[in-house]
């Protein structure tokens, strides 16, 4: 029986973000008993950090992956005022991206929870799992009265860092193994701009304009590319521009010394477009994230691990749990340069299998999201929030059937979980994918 500060759970999903949100809802939806902790105030994890990040690499070859995502965007566009827009990205090979409402898209995302059943615990952060054997029997966590502890069936790692995956002994590489990670950034919005004039130009990231405010020292050498795109409502540009390299996301003073940097660049681009870019000159700041967006750090080994060359050969896995034609997006990993190469050729996708996703040892334990089992090369692409909300979506359903068949997590039969998921909506996965 569950007590105040000990809490008994089928699944316990840890971490918030897009991929915990997919595991959440379709694990209570199968009918687990699910808590879900977030240690911050809001769910959505870079898309609470990055208020209005679009949602990319939801449409590969144009159409949609299906499931949770496509759910939380029909919600949203449904919406009375609509609150979610598709359209094609402006930035070089990347498809149709979802724009939205970033509060209404936080709402959405509570409501979802809750009519799923989740037993959701914000501001609550998981820390030191126990095992006996190869099982993980309770998990430490902390919320603002003390120390608390669950007491799962099952785990779903979507922290992002891993931390209770790496000390339950997960082995796992951090960055690309040498231990360069990509840059984080910080972002914010331009309100009140003249969006008309400011996308006037043929050039998506504003180089000429860049190159002046670099040479003139107005801006740092690493906005070379100006990363800018319309927002949802009107007059508004998301700014998703300022990169601090080598930063160690899972230590939190370096996170917070870059977040500072990060204000102090945001602030230098802000005023450098109203002063010279043409459509900013009315425009001001708004939505400055409140800490900066990590896109890597721990990934953790698995079943399987998903490859560069496998990407590049658009493969389509049996246990294929969403299809992805995402670019190949590195963000400044060491001295490297900001690239998004086409990761398939013209027309193609790939699929992601479960097995990066089940770890080879521990029997009760998942993960989802940018825990993912990849190599550098793979991780740069499969990382979209939309292939985030479908890992977590096929996990959650690996543990319910875990737990149904009194099985470890891998010896859950995957065909039967790339069907359920394909019930679900999620297209184009499986053997079958095409
Ligand atoms: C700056 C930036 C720009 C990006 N741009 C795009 C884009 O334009 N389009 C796109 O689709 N994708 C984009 N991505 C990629 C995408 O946002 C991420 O890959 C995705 O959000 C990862 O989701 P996640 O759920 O795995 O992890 P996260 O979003 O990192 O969420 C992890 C969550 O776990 C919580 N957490 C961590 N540790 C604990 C703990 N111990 N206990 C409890 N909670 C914990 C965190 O607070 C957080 O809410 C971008 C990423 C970044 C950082």
């Amino acid at each position: 029986m569950s007590t105040a500060r000990e809490q008994i759970a089928d699944v316990l999903v840890i971490g918030g973000g897009t991929a915990g949100f997919g595991a959440a809802i379709a694990a209570a939806r199968c009918g687990a008993q699910v808590s879900l902790l977030e240690g911050t105030s809001k769910i959505g994890g870079v898309m609470a950090f990055c208020p209005g990040m679009p949602w990319g690499g939801g449409y590969p070859v144009g159409s949609t992956i299906g499931g949770v995502f496509e759910e939380l965007t029909s919600r949203m566009v449904n919406l009375n005022p609509s609150a979610a827009l598709v359209r094609h990205s402006t930035l070089e090979n990347f498809g149709a991206e979802v724009i939205y409402d970033h509060e209404a898209a936080t709402f959405t995302m509570f409501e979802m929870l809750e009519e799923a059943g989740v037993n959701v615990h914000l501001n609550t952060i998981a820390g030191a799992p126990t095992l006996t054997g190869n099982r993980i029997v309770s998990v430490e966590a902390y919320d603002r009265r003390g120390p608390l502890t669950f007491r799962p069936k099952m785990v779903i790692d979507c922290s992002g860092d891993g931390e209770t995956a790496a000390k339950a002994g997960v082995p796992y590489t951090v960055g690309n193994g040498a231990g360069d990670m990509m840059g984080v950034t910080l972002s914010f919005t331009m309100i009140n701009a003249d969006c008309t004039r400011v996308f006037a130009d043929e050039d998506p990231y504003f180089e000429r304009y860049a190159a002046v405010g670099v040479a003139e020292g107005r801006l740092h050498p690493d906005l070379a590319k100006l990363y800018l795109m319309k927002g949802f409502h009107e007059g508004a540009v998301f700014c998703n521009t300022v990169h601090i390299r080598g930063v160690d996301g899972t230590d939190p003073a370096a996170v917070a010394r870059a977040t500072q940097e990060g204000r102090r660049r945001c602030r230098q681009v802000a005023r450098f477009l109203t002063e010279s870019v043409p459509g900013f000159e009315k425009a001001r700041m708004t939505d400055l994230g409140p800490t900066v967006g990590v896109r890597e750090t721990r990934r953790l080994e698995a079943m399987h691990r998903i490859t560069g060359q496998e990407i590049a050969r658009a493969t389509k896995f049996e246990d294929g749990i969403v299809a992805c034609d995402n670019p190949v997006d590195d963000v400044m990993r060491g001295d490297g340069a900001m690239t998004h190469e086409a990761a398939v050729g013209k027309g193609a996708f790939y699929t992601i299998p479960l097995r990066t996703l089940i770890p080879k040892a521990v029997e009760n334990l998942l993960f989802a999201g940018r825990l993912i089992c990849a190599d550098a090369v793979a991780f740069a692409s499969v990382r979209g929030m939309p292939q985030c909300m479908a890992m977590g979506q096929a996990v959650g359903i690996t543990a319910a059937m875990a737990l149904q068949n009194q099985c470890s997590v891998q010896a859950v039969d995957r065909g039967q979980v790339v069907a359920i998921q394909a019930a679900q909506g999620v297209n184009r996965i499986g053997a079958v994918a095409a």
